[in-house]
């Protein structure tokens, strides 16, 4: 099946960035939005677009039974779902592959499974990854969580099983917590994600977020892309990422891609994947795999040369990996900076008119944004605008460039976290590399003082 249009169920900047590459491939688009979306970008540049919605997500970018309409009245003949909404609802995947439309995404079983997060663990260390020390499956008898907790020792976090964003996630440091914690831990998973198991795992003290690109053919082939380091986090949200990471070696690098790799392979994974790890003291923790396209893919596409939608759409339809593990090279460094339109210090969203805009240019500097002068930031959505993403020969290369091209954004009319981007390049751990999951709260902290 050749796919000839192809519907993107996504706003902003992703969409642009769908739609950017099915161009490329002689593929038609069609835009879906919402009522607050109508002079969006992404509706500009599509070859068809169509309106599902009013503003909310629920009843517009999530709304399923709009969407498979839309696709049937446009004649789409596959759909991407980019990041976010339904990118990760194996239900949907099905729906859409049940109404015979090409799903750009993994199989809905593998979605299905690596969304819950005990059976992510399960199948993970089945496949031989390295697992954080904790309970075997879900826990919720208190006795039970005692003694886990005495044998993998304080401290210890309580996670659900159906979380996400990095809610739900308790941090207990001794036995005579626990009980409380369990149960406040139970209660929120339930409210938020209507499922209150729970899991418990050791708790890593200053850990650095390390996560591989993976890529499936569906049939037993897989590759790996390398890693990304995003331990630049506010309230477990990724800031800043780079890849390569700096704590990394080629050997390093080859050795836990290999793995990940391997493991992929075996599940007989298709598409684009991301496994996640934290890393501690030069070991390698698996937390969660991500079966979507992630924000920051860039800085793995500009390390490697390798355009990961475009690859996307050729395995969902049904051709194989373009490239060899052993025709991967890893050149270079890259670093992603969201910019999003918020209070660069209280973090406080800025919605609003843009009334100027200018993006930075130059050699091996991308912008990846649906803004322009005169746009109107909904208040709706995520408040991430613009992705600013740069390359150089080498990390310190790389990062004199990004300043430069910071210095030449131009967002005018809504706050932006540019000036804090800025900051965070003049501070000599972040020039060194030398950062964990903690550093950028504790930094935040420190300058509140
Ligand atoms: P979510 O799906 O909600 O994003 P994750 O399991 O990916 O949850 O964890 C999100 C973040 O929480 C991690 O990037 C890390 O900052 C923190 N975290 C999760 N598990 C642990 C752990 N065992 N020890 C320390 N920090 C953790």
């Amino acid at each position: 099946m050749a796919i000839t249009r192809l519907l993107i169920a996504n706003r902003g900047e992703i969409a642009l960035r769908i739609h950017r590459a099915a161009h490329e491939m002689g593929i038609e688009t069609v835009a879906v939005h919402s009522t607050a979306d109508t002079e969006a970008m992404h509706v500009r540049l599509a070859d068809h677009a169509i309106c599902i919605g009013p503003p909310p997500a629920t009843d517009s970018y999530l709304n399923t039974a709009a969407i498979i309409a839309a696709a049937e009245i446009s004649g789409a003949d596959a759909i991407h779902p980019g990041y976010g909404f339904l990118s990760e609802n194996a239900q949907f995947a099905e729906i859409v592959e049940a109404h015979g439309i090409c799903w750009i995404g993994p199989k809905p079983e593998h979605i299905r499974t690596m969304g819950d997060k005990v059976e992510a663990k399960r199948t993970a260390g089945k496949l031989g990854l390295p697992l954080v020390p904790g309970s075997d499956g879900a826990v919720s008898d208190i006795l039970e969580a005692e003694k886990i907790a005495e044998e993998i020792g304080y401290p210890v976090i309580i996670k659900a099983a159906s979380g996400g964003g990095g809610r739900g996630m308790k941090v207990c440091t001794g036995p005579e917590q626990l009980d409380a914690l369990m149960r406040q831990a139970g209660n929120e998973a339930k409210a938020a994600f209507g499922d209150d198991t729970i899991y418990i795992e050791k708790y890593l003290g200053n850990p650095r977020h390390i996560e591989f690109q993976v890529f499936g053919d569906g049939r037993g082939e897989a590759i790996h892309l390398g890693e990304r380091d995003c331990s630049l986090q506010r309230r477990h949200q990724k800031v800043l990422e780079e890849a390569p990471s700096p704590v990394i070696t080629p050997a390093e690098r080859d050795r836990m891609g290999g793995i990940v790799a391997r493991a992929m392979a075996d599940m007989g994974y298709r598409g684009a994947g991301t496994i996640e790890f934290l890393w501690e003291n030069g070991e390698f923790y698996f937390i969660e795999m991500n079966t979507r396209l992630q924000v920051e893919h860039p800085v793995t596409e500009a390390i490697t040369g390798v355009d990961l939608v475009r690859e996307q759409i050729r395995i969902a339809d049904g051709k194989p990996l373009s490239v060899k593990q052993d025709e991967i090279e890893f050149k270079g460094h890259a670093i992603e900076c969201r910019i999003n339109a918020e209070d660069p210090w209280t973090f406080a969203p800025s919605p609003g008119l843009v009334t100027a805009y200018h993006a930075a240019g130059g050699m091996h500097v991308r912008v990846d944004s649906g803004l322009y002068a005169g746009y109107r930031i909904p208040p709706y959505y995520d408040s991430m605008i613009a992705k600013l993403i740069v390359y150089g020969r080498t990390r310190e290369g790389c990062i004199m460039r990004l300043r430069r091209a910071l210095e030449e954004m131009v967002v005018e009319g809504v706050k932006t976290s540019i000036p804090l981007h800025q900051q965070l390049l003049r501070e000599p751990d972040v020039l060194n590399g030398d950062y964990s999951i903690k550093w950028l709260e504790d930094w935040l902290a420190r300058r509140e003082a």
